[in-house]
């Protein structure tokens, strides 16, 4: 969901915002994350690789300083484990009743305009993120926020900050083909990773110029398409200029409209309205070419043949559904940050969802069954999709709206294995990182995320308040969570990080309430 408000802000005061200065996240302090290690030896009950091969174990996992140096399969015959002579110095993981998988990839997070917009201190978003086992990010930025963005991603590659590994993506406006391509270079030429969310805004001819810009500097687009020109200019027409991917569906809609009736969204719809645009959104998948339809085979397999990436983020739009479930969700009680909570409820551009129907989470309902089954078949096809969660917006709060993402790409029809993929291996290819993380390989990073329970079993368990349980003595419990978090050899202890932004929350819940209280 794009912000427009800040579009908005941004066209009146650009030089106000471009001296802005967006703070810093704080050093990461003493004790704060262990190593790295000369070696670091993880014993594994079982490993999910990322790549899609199926889970294995037992096995060893050696890591030295940053790096995966040696994997060690144990023999299962036999259950004897032929792991390394341990040496003085050796840190040891005994996950021999867990599971190791890949550090996982957000390729979906607008930080600055989170915590830009709530004010909220940076290591809330940050230290949810690393406690859900997110070690990499895409930050989506403005080009003009750009410096400190790329500042920022200096800092967590040299560790100094508690965070995960950053990506910059960039997105900006443009009034002509020229400028759009000068923006396009200087974007290249700051080391931006990709163009992103609304990441050019201007007329049709300004749009191409920049995409085939784009295409010829080797610069991925992942595109959340103004819905206001996909009627003339749909995902499909862009992919075929070399659009790399979508975030959301806009445009896609567009391409699956061909030959059905212009869609009808009521006498008094307005584009312009977030209320309005929302609720008409959820009636726009009954309203194109159904599944099965031969326009819907025909534009599928076009996009799997341009090798086009699709980031659903259902997540953030899964409020639009049930509001009750996602806005007392589990973790709104710990981890809702009093802020954010005040945008999900009347922040413009960040929720809408006031006076919001029974009619409405019913059309959305049903406009998620039909989205998901393009998405499933899409896959299905050799398509690759992708697990941003674009949090910090309608209720999907910061790592825990990820793993809901997780649980509703598995609803949609890709199968747990299928969702860790693409949570992991496919959002490095999408991002063209593939090379250093993204899977569990001999001479990648070592970002690694380790838990006690079988998340393939149920991903719930990898959410930072678990799943509800009961213990030994029949009483209601919580059970799971992210044990640790290892980034570039660094091992975050998941619940101690969790229990800060815990103590941040409560910290700035009391001073809001002394504010009303004045
Ligand atoms: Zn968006």
């Amino acid at each position: 969901v794009r912000g427009a408000w800040f579009v908005a802000l941004w066209a009146l005061s650009t030089s106000a915002i471009a001296q802005r200065d967006w703070g810093a996240a704080p050093a990461r302090p003493a004790g704060e994350g262990e190593g790295p290690f000369e070696r670091l030896i993880i014993e594994a009950g079982l490993m999910v690789d990322g790549t899609g091969a199926p889970p294995t174990g037992p096995l060893f996992i050696i890591v030295e300083r940053n790096r995966i140096a040696q994997i060690i399969h144990g023999e299962e015959a036999t259950g004897v484990m032929r792991g390394p002579q341990q040496r003085p110095g050796d840190k040891y993981i005994d996950a021999r009743n867990g599971y190791v998988l890949p550090g996982f990839i957000d390729s979906h997070v607008r930080l600055i305009e989170s915590y830009g917009r709530a004010s909220t201190e940076p290591q809330y978003p940050l230290k949810l993120l690393l406690a859900h086992g997110i070690t990499t990010i895409s930050a989506q930025q403005r080009l003009e926020d750009a410096d400190w963005a790329l500042k920022l991603r200096g800092q967590s590659a040299r560790n100094e900050i508690t965070a995960p590994r950053m990506e910059v993506w960039a997105e900006f406006s443009a009034a002509t083909p020229e400028e759009a391509r000068s923006k396009v270079r200087a974007a290249k030429a700051k080391g931006i990773s990709g163009l992103g969310e609304g990441w050019i805004e201007g007329p049709l001819d300004v749009m191409k110029a920049g995409l085939v810009e784009a295409k010829r500097l080797g610069l991925p687009t992942i595109w959340h398409m103004d819905s206001a020109t996909t009627h003339r200019f749909n995902a499909l027409d862009a992919a075929r200029l070399g659009l790399s991917g979508s975030v959301h569906w806009y445009g896609l809609t567009d391409a699956l409209q061909q030959g059905y009736p212009s869609p009808r969204f009521g006498d008094d719809f307005n584009i312009g309205n977030q209320r309005s645009k929302f609720s008409a959104m959820g009636r726009l998948w009954k309203q194109v070419a159904p599944p099965g339809s031969e326009r819907w085979n025909q534009v599928i397999d076009e996009l799997v043949a341009l090798d086009f990436t699709l980031e659903p983020t259902f997540s953030v739009y899964e409020a639009h559904r049930d509001l009750m479930a996602a806005s007392t969700a589990d973790w709104n009680r710990d981890y809702l940050h009093p802020l954010f909570e005040r945008d999900f409820q009347v922040g413009y551009g960040v929720s809408h969802l006031y006076d919001w129907s029974t009619t409405d989470e019913a059309e959305w309902r049903n406009n998620f069954h039909l989205w998901m089954q393009f998405v499933a078949e899409f896959k299905k096809r050799g398509g690759r999709v992708i697990a941003g969660s674009d949090s910090g917006y309608t209720w999907a709060l910061f790592g825990f709206g990820f793993i809901r993402n997780l649980e509703m790409l598995q609803e949609a029809g890709l199968t747990p294995l299928e969702v860790v993929t693409a949570a992991t291996y496919q959002s490095a290819l999408a991002m063209r990182i593939a090379d250093r993380v993204g899977s569990i390989e001999v001479g990648k990073l070592a970002d690694l995320v380790i838990v006690d329970s079988n998340p393939l079993a149920n991903f719930k368990v990898l959410y930072g308040t678990g799943v509800a349980s009961i213990d030994s003595d029949g009483r209601p419990a919580r059970a799971g969570g992210v044990r640790y978090t290892v980034k570039d050899g660094i091992v975050f202890d998941a619940p101690a990080l969790l229990a800060d932004v815990k103590k941040l929350v409560e910290t700035a819940r009391g001073s809001s309430k002394e504010a009303t209280e004045e």
